[in-house]
């Protein structure tokens, strides 16, 4: 048995949101743990170059971003693990957090674990990613100035993201599998008075493409199954995200989709009324939290 290390506290993430909750509480003088998992940097990494991080006007890759604020963050104190959470205990503080190496008793949890984009599961997709397939119009839809995209989705985040890429794009097709939308209200009349064309009810089928990326994609009518081919630069995936929370759930509230219910305006988590809260130990005018700092 792992003798617990004692901790105020302990960061769940090493994406943007744990490299920034630990350069916060570094200064701060809380001298945070950030077990960052095996994917140090978070979906971060992944961005070739982030145009809209205040500071980097010429852009900044991903993977550069990510490893200043790692840096940020050991300047200031914060100790990174690279190990990966494998159970919590909140009921009571000093709360547990086991990890595959080792095990951490911390008066505060900070959960970053972030969540990843829904994939369509085609193997095309895979091929693309990158190369004109995306999960972002606000990162990524600048990339397609004056090009033809397609959103894939029917809900609220699908039509603003086709709302948005009409902005940009010469041209954007908004394709979703079923004949009505999901999206609310105020967005469907906006999107009715937009000029972005919809095409329902259609399966994206194949992502077409060659060396330089995407080229088009193969649509399935769902009824009656024929197939029409689209003429794209970009298609942006925008089928809602998978958060990383299921280590959380017997703790805190989570919404139907899975991602942890805060507090009113904020950060707080809302402990499932069994828990008890209890104050901090070290700190003991101050009660004790499980907050989360971002979500994607
Ligand atoms: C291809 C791509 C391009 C993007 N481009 C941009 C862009 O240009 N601009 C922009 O603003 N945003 C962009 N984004 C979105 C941005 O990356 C996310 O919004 C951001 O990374 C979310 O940060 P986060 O820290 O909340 O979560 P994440 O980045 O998801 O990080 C979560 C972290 O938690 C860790 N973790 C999960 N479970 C555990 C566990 N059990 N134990 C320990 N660690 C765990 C993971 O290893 C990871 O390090 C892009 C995303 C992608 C995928």
């Amino acid at each position: 048995m792992i003798e617990p290390a004692r901790c105020h506290i302990v960061i769940v993430g090493g994406g943007p949101a744990g490299y920034t909750a630990a350069i916060y509480a570094a200064r701060a003088g809380l001298s945070p743990v950030c077990v960052e998992g095996y994917a140090s940097g978070g979906q971060i990494v992944r961005s070739g170059e982030v145009h809209n991080f205040p500071g980097y006007p010429g852009g900044i890759a991903g993977a550069d971003l990510a490893e200043r604020m790692r840096g940020q963050a050991i300047a200031f104190g914060a100790k990174m693990i690279t190990d990966e959470v494998v159970s919590v205990q909140l009921t009571a503080s000093p709360f547990t957090v086991t990890t595959l190496e080792s095990a951490y008793h911390a008066d505060a949890v900070i959960i970053a674990t972030g969540a990843s984009s829904r994939r369509l599961g085609l193997p095309s997709e895979d091929e693309y990613d990158g190369r004109g397939v995306c999960y972002c119009a606000i990162c990524d839809g600048p990339l397609f100035a004056g090009q033809r995209v397609a959103v894939v989705g029917g809900g609220d985040a699908a039509v603003e993201e086709a709302l948005a890429l009409s902005r940009i794009a010469s041209h954007v097709t908004l394709v979703h599998r079923r004949a009505e939308f999901r999206a609310n209200a105020a967005l469907r009349a906006t999107l009715a008075d937009s000029p972005v064309e919809i095409r329902t009810p259609y399966l994206l089928d194949e992502v077409l493409g060659g060396e330089a990326g995407v080229t088009g994609a193969r649509l399935r009518h769902v009824e009656d199954g024929s197939t029409a081919d689209l003429d794209l630069e970009g298609l942006f995936v925008a089928i809602g995200h998978e958060p990383a929370s299921g280590l959380f759930e017997d703790y805190l509230a989570t919404d139907s989709h899975g991602f942890l219910v805060t507090e009113g305006c904020t950060r707080r988590l809302r402990l499932f009324r069994r828990h008890r809260r209890r104050t901090l130990a070290s700190r003991p005018s101050h009660p004790a939290h499980v907050r989360r700092t971002a979500c994607s």
